[in-house]
């Protein structure tokens, strides 16, 4: 008997996730774009920059008495308190930084917010350890790979690409190359660059229409797919895998000599 995990939510074979930094005004106009398409989207926020409105220094921020009502669906999530470069602070402010800000998030949010996105895509290793000190359960980084691979360590969660490059990949995130993996498709960015560089967007406007409304893709939150991969990877075999558990609250995926087979969350299912 051949067992791998080949699925995600849903039985579909690929995902999709985006993940927006900074809370920028143009983050009313993303989200808009995102619902329309029916596409998720997880937004790193910095707490004490809400409201803001000093530009150049800084583009203006979305309200944050709108933020629950403009990200409901998609995903509120951790960039720091006052955006600073993690591998520059000492232990109190790190602190500071990561968990004041998960606190005034959660507040908004109305949720336990657990992961986040490196401000400026800094970190070291030091980072990384505080991070996991502190339950943090995955950071994204600046570091896009091109490609469909799911992380080995979330707390270094390496995207596929920055948005400009996201339309250019869809064909290959198509090709037969990534037919037998979990491949999972995860672009970045600001939403400001669609504005403050020209009118760009018809760059994003024009990915996700030809992405979207797929039976093949789910469409998922940062978190999303942490959870899902976290319920893949806690499942109980028996030791001659006739059987397996499912501790999670997850329904998960398995192929099985090549057919889809369901483990229900919470549930022993015989494989044979
Ligand atoms: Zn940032």
């Amino acid at each position: 008997m051949l067992i791998s995990a080949k699925y995600f939510t849903g039985k579909k074979p690929k995902a999709l996730t985006m993940s927006y930094d900074d809370g920028p005004f143009e983050d009313y106009r993303l989200v808009e774009l995102f619902n329309k398409y029916g596409i998720k989207g997880t937004f790193h926020l910095n707490s004490r920059y809400l409201d803001r409105d000093d530009y150049p220094a800084q583009p203006e921020k979305i309200k944050m008495a709108d933020a629950k009502k403009l990200y409901e669906g998609h995903e509120i999530s951790v960039h720091t308190v006052n955006h600073c470069d993690l591998r520059a602070v000492n232990n109190n402010r790190f602190i500071h930084e990561v968990m004041d800000d998960k606190k005034a998030l959660e507040d908004i949010a109305g949720y336990p917010v657990r992961g986040m996105s490196y401000p400026y895509g800094y970190y070291n290793d030091d980072v990384i350890n505080h991070l996991r000190y502190l339950d943090m359960e995955y950071s994204r980084t600046t570091k896009s790979h091109k490609s469909f691979y799911m992380p080995d360590d979330f707390l270094t969660w390496h995207p596929t690409c920055h948005h400009n490059d996201a339309l250019d990949l869809i064909s290959y995130f198509d090709s037969s190359r990534w037919n037998m993996e979990m491949p999972l498709f995860y672009v970045w960015g600001h939403s400001y660059e669609f504005s403050r560089f020209g009118d760009k967007w018809h760059v994003i406007e024009e990915f996700c229409k030809r992405i979207s409304g797929r039976d093949d893709i789910w469409y998922a939150t940062n978190i999303q797919i942490k959870d899902y991969s976290d319920a893949v990877k806690n499942l109980k075999f028996s030791a001659d895998d006739s059987m397996v558990y499912n501790p999670s609250c997850t329904d998960v995926w398995l192929d099985i000599d090549r057919e889809p087979v369901m483990v229900p969350a919470g549930k022993i299912t015989n494989l044979k």
